[in-house]
């Protein structure tokens, strides 16, 4: 293999530059050419590519989003378009493929290579930590980290003016980042969309709490569990007190990545070139227990990453 391609796909985040570095400069390490591939799979269909050298990874280390840029891509959901994909990957001499994404990524990953028995590694990247076969997904560690600043943010205020505040954060069908910030934040309450919650009993804790004078009250919101503003709304109408709210938004999915995202970053990129060059393909790289691991698209994009809701449950009832 002389030559790979690279890109980034689906939702942005946090570290996918450290890790396109990291891919470049190890496959000139192993003295082969990387194509950068701009706008995911739409670009990859469009053939638009770009040769990388060192010097076009310098100073993105730090940097959130993308150099490369990210797409959704219809077309690449046809077969036609993934024909197309093929063939601008082959008229390249591209001869193997990095796709650095989400699940969706995954899947989109797992066709072609199937499709057209065309190696291709994949890179975890997602801010909600839901793919299975990796303790941590590149750009979840920077989301947190950036949502629970903003909710000590609001803490500030809220703990000054004594009020309710409602923060929605994201996470449609998984409830990671409330999960984690909420514990990490110290918040009274948090609702998952991968739990029920009785609003009622919500209130109660609330009201309770104001008796024995405890006014300021945060309460973290998953986006697929509800809307802050339903949430707040009907707080209110049950205890009469005042109830703010912050959706915090895309405002998650950038900033600095952290150490972690940037450490995730360097070892999922070098791995995948490794990977690529030894002849593997169909899998994504992942780390469990420090270790680097593969596993394969199909076992990553079938099945539903567990994550002990109870645990934060637990410690967020007894520590607040
Ligand atoms: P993420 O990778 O962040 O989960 P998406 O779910 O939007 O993001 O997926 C990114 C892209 O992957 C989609 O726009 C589409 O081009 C491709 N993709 C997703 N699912 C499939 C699929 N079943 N077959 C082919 N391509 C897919």
């Amino acid at each position: 293999m002389k030559r790979i391609g690279v890109l980034t796909s689906g939702g942005d985040c946090s570290g996918m530059n450290a890790c396109l570095r990291a891919v470049v400069r190890t496959a000139l390490f192993r003295k082969k050419e990387v194509i950068g591939i701009i706008r995911g799979y739409e670009g990859l269909i469009n053939g638009e590519f770009k040769p990388l050298g060192s010097r076009d990874v310098s100073g993105i280390v730090n940097l959130g989003g993308t150099i490369l840029k990210t797409a959704r891509s219809k077309r690449f959901l046809t077969k036609e378009g993934r024909r197309r994909a093929y063939k601008a990957l082959k008229e390249n001499n591209i001869e193997g493929l990095i796709v650095i994404g989400g699940d969706g990524s995954f899947r989109g990953a797992d066709v072609f290579g199937k499709e057209f028995k065309f190696p291709v590694i994949g890179i975890p990247a997602t801010i909600d930590n839901d793919i299975v076969g990796t303790d941590l997904t590149l750009g979840a560690d920077t989301a947190v980290n950036v949502a629970l600043d903003c909710i000590d943010k609001i803490r500030d205020t809220a703990t000054s003016l004594e009020r309710i505040f409602v923060i929605e954060v994201m996470g449609r069908d998984c409830g990671y980042i409330a999960l984690e910030t909420a514990l990490a934040g110290g918040c009274e309450e948090v609702v998952i969309p991968e739990k029920s919650y009785d609003i009622d009993k919500m209130c109660d804790r609330i009201v309770e709490g104001n008796l024995r004078g405890k006014i300021s009250w945060i309460i973290v919101v998953a986006e697929g569990a509800g809307k802050a503003e339903d949430i707040a709304r009907k707080i209110n109408k049950k205890t009469s007190l005042e109830v703010r709210i912050t959706v915090l938004g895309h405002i998650q999915r950038g900033g600095r990545p952290t150490l972690k995202d940037r450490i995730l970053g360097a070892k999922f990129g070098n791995f995948a070139v490794e990977l690529l060059l030894q002849g593997k393909r169909g899998v994504c790289v992942g780390i469990q227990s420090e270790k680097l691991v593969t596993t394969s698209f199909k076992s990553a994009i079938d099945n539903k990453k567990w994550l002990d809701t109870g645990s934060y449950f637990r410690l967020i009832k007894i520590l607040t």
